[in-house]
């Protein structure tokens, strides 16, 4: 973000001299790598190298055959940017292959060799530490696809699994679904969504970053086109916290907070995916949506976005924290607040979960500005009303599998709650800094017996509230 000053540099050669007579291998002209780490995910793949201080680079983008070139000034060639060459996977949705070499004198040219055309992003983050997390300066290299992905798709790509999954044809060039027989499958029920679903979105919904300069806006409303012939499906989009570059909270044991959350958001998915809901509108089948489904970091703002664009009825962001203190136990259901946060324990919880932006690792420069006053526009008095009862039921639930922090739901102004027309909660499911509640979380009596207690709470919210009371089809 910020390059060294002149007196900056010399004191940064300095350092870099005197590491050197101490004989430590890893240590480069003016800077040393830390670590390097590569988050793929079909959404995009990032590579993130961290160093003692910030590092100047030049990318080039070369479309054919299309790969990305990064110089990066003021090093030589270490071990620790050499292993980055062992760290792609071979299923790597984006990258080919890694090669770095010394390109000139004190500036090493990384190449990453792609799969395909992506928008790539090249940025600095500054250090941070939160929690038990700390990162010293890092340089991000975000790949995104060029041909921006739609969360519709992803519900089908999610669907379909295996190897179509990273190929799947774009929505945005094809304003209907591909034709169930093309892609293998004799009924797909996320595709009949897709037909089924009206769709009419009252703002407008932000761009993955990649595209946000540059590339179509393609709202859930390009992708939908038959006329509906009444039948709904009840969507709820879940939101395992954290991911990537942000691991969440960590156990003493050192459990991950955003590991066990996509265990549990995988176990629900599998739940609502087999469940319909009763009501006196008729059956509603219920189909999940999950805003990550593997180890990469989606910032809080897209979070909203992604549920938004597949229109969810509902939002459950699942967490699981730490607390001030280690003997801190039982879960809690936040809601979002206008105002105040309802106690201090709350506004603390809001300010650390606001915090994963900033250790994830986001672009701050491809913010859509425009939309996020859109949202902060729009009222959320309904919302929270119909969030406050559904946490109710949560709580109801919870309470009978194990202990509850606090028996009401809880208010803060949590950014991943925002969304002005979806229910959200955001279940702290227990504390992973207790010993105890790790143990639990990663057992798989626990995990079940938490996915059932929230399935029933959706479904008694939704055969309370149903969907169609406050329908977007109309
Ligand atoms: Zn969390």
């Amino acid at each position: 973000m910020t390059q060294p000053t002149g007196i900056q540099r010399r004191s940064l050669l300095q350092g870099g001299s005197l590491a050197l007579l101490l004989g430590s291998a890893d240590i480069a002209w003016g800077a040393s790598i830390v670590a390097v780490r590569v988050w793929p995910a079909a959404a995009y793949t990032r590579v993130t190298i961290e160093s003692d201080t910030a590092l100047k680079t030049v990318p080039i983008f070369v479309a054919n055959p299309p790969r990305l070139a990064v110089d990066i000034e003021g090093i030589e060639l270490n071990p620790a940017l050499k292993e980055l060459v062992g760290k792609v996977r071979s299923d790597d949705p984006y990258i080919t292959g890694v090669r770095v070499g010394q390109y000139a004198n004190k500036t090493v040219r990384l190449v990453l060799d792609l799969r395909q055309m992506v928008k790539p992003q090249v940025f600095n983050l500054l250090p941070v530490k939160t929690g038990n997390t700390q990162y010293q300066h890092r340089l991000v290299l975000d790949l995104y696809p060029s041909d921006v992905a739609d969360p519709l798709e992803a519900l089908i790509v999610d669907k379909l699994k295996g190897g179509t999954a990273f190929n799947a044809p774009s929505m945005t060039a094809t304003p209907t679904p591909p034709p169930a027989s093309r892609l293998g499958i004799h009924a797909d029920p996320v595709g009949d969504l897709m037909t089924h679903q009206n769709r009419k979105p009252e703002i407008p919904t932000a761009e993955a970053p990649a595209s946000a300069a540059s590339a179509p806006i393609t709202t859930a409303a390009s992708v939908t086109s038959q006329p509906s012939d009444g039948e709904r499906y009840i969507i709820v989009a879940l939101d395992p916290g954290h991911g990537g570059e942000d691991p969440g909270a960590i156990g003493p044991r050192g459990t991950k907070e955003k590991d066990v959350v996509l265990q549990i958001a995988r176990r629900m998915r599998e739940r609502i995916n087999s469940t319909t809901i009763k009501t006196k509108h008729g059956n509603l089948p219920m189909r999940a949506y999950l805003t990550r489904d593997a180890d990469f970091f989606v910032p809080l703002n897209q979070r909203v976005e992604k549920a938004r664009r597949v229109q969810a009825d509902l939002f459950v962001s699942i967490h699981a924290d730490a607390f001030m203190t280690p003997d801190a136990r039982g879960a809690s259901v936040f809601a979002l607040s206008q105002g105040a946060a309802s106690s201090a324990q709350a506004r603390w919880m809001a300010k650390q979960e606001n915090r994963a932006d900033l250790v994830g690792g986001l672009n701050i420069k491809t913010q859509d500005a425009a939309v996020q006053r859109a949202l902060l526009d729009m009222s959320t008095t309904a919302q929270i009303n119909d969030s406050l009862k559904l946490g109710g039921e949560m709580l109801g639930q919870i309470r009978r599998i194990g202990k509850l922090h606090k028996p009401h739901v809880e208010q803060a102004g949590f950014a991943v709650l925002k969304a002005p027309d979806i229910p959200s909660v955001l279940v702290e499911t227990a504390f992973i800094s207790n010993p105890d509640e790790e143990a639990r979380l990663i057992s798989d009596s626990y995990q079940n017996e938490l996915t059932n207690a929230l399935m029933k709470s959706i479904e008694r919210y939704f055969s309370r509230n149903p969907p169609l009371a406050r329908t977007r089809n109309t």
